[in-house]
């Protein structure tokens, strides 16, 4: 017995293995669910279809794995045909993750203080707001009672000098995770963020993990960082019916980093 078990679930956000989303879904899959998945679409000129390639890799051959379809956060026809998909393949789902940010490199290096419109914009459209869409497009198809979860990172709440722009977006989408946890209330449908420490992904390496890896084993109470192992537990269990009564909630993975307010043993490394 699994515990997704005739349970069923949308997930977006897979790009390759590394992927946060990746982590739970399979985690997901392995303990009964059935996924559909959403990816970000190929460029027209890239014949090769290196997206669809890679998350392809990945489900084919799960049976778990229901259908992959394309869908960009920026387009709402995009979206609402994803929904389709899910709803023509699965019917209703329980569960929906969100695991999508975006901020334009040259932005995201910049002084906060620097950052340009277009990229703030662009940033805040893709990382923050395509919840909002992503879930008001889903609330026909999310059954009563459905879990919807979102990733998040602690550079929202504090300032954490190279996440930048992207921090103003986390903490714009820890704010989304609970106003719609009360609007969607009603319908027993939760909501969540967890907000994981640094992993090794390909959004993760251009929002500056590499230098987080070895700050969070210093300062971390457990003294090391995070696996995608525990990525795929936590998020699990945000999506599945053990974390019933646990919404608009901000779950850290972070091997307690967040509860710091000091350096502690790091200090004896200074
Ligand atoms: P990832 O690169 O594997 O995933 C990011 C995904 O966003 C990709 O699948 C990408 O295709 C998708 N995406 C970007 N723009 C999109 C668009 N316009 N439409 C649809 N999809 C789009 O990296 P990840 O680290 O797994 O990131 C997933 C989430 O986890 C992000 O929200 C990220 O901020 C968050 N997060 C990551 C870390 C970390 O250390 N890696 C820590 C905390 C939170």
């Amino acid at each position: 017995m699994g515990m997704f078990d005739g349970k069923k679930g949308l997930i977006t956000g897979v790009f390759n293995k590394q992927s946060i989303a990746w982590a739970i879904a399979e985690r997901a899959m392995d303990e009964g669910a059935e996924c559909g998945f959403s990816y970000m679409p190929d460029k027209p000129d890239d014949e090769r279809k290196k997206n669809l390639g890679r998350i392809s890799k990945l489900t084919d051959g799960n049976p778990q794995a229901k259908f992959v379809h394309p869908m960009d956060v920026t387009k709402d026809d995009q979206i609402a045909a994803v929904m389709e998909k899910t709803k023509a393949e699965l019917g209703q789902v329980d569960f929906m993750l969100h695991s999508i940010a975006f901020a334009p490199p040259e932005d995201l290096k910049k002084d906060t203080v620097e950052t340009s419109r277009e990229g703030f914009k662009l940033a805040m459209e893709i990382s923050a707001y395509s919840l909002m869409a992503l879930t008001n497009h889903a609330k026909d198809i999310l059954t009563d009672g459905a879990s919807v979860l979102t990733l998040t990172y602690y550079g929202g709440e504090k300032c954490v000098p190279g996440y930048n722009v992207m921090g103003v977006c986390k903490a714009a989408l820890d704010s989304i995770v609970k106003y719609l946890a009360y609007d969607l209330g009603p319908r027993g449908i939760r909501v969540n963020a967890l907000s994981a420490g640094p992993l090794q992904t390909i959004s993760g390496r251009g929002a500056g993990v590499d230098e987080m890896l070895g700050l969070y084993e210093a300062m971390a109470p457990l003294g090391r960082n995070i696996t995608h192992e525990e990525a795929g537990k936590s998020g699990t269990f945000l999506l599945s019916d053990m974390s019933s009564g646990i919404s608009g909630e901000i779950l850290h993975l972070d091997g307690g980093y967040n509860a710091m307010g000091s350096p502690g043993r790091m200090l004896e490394q200074i």
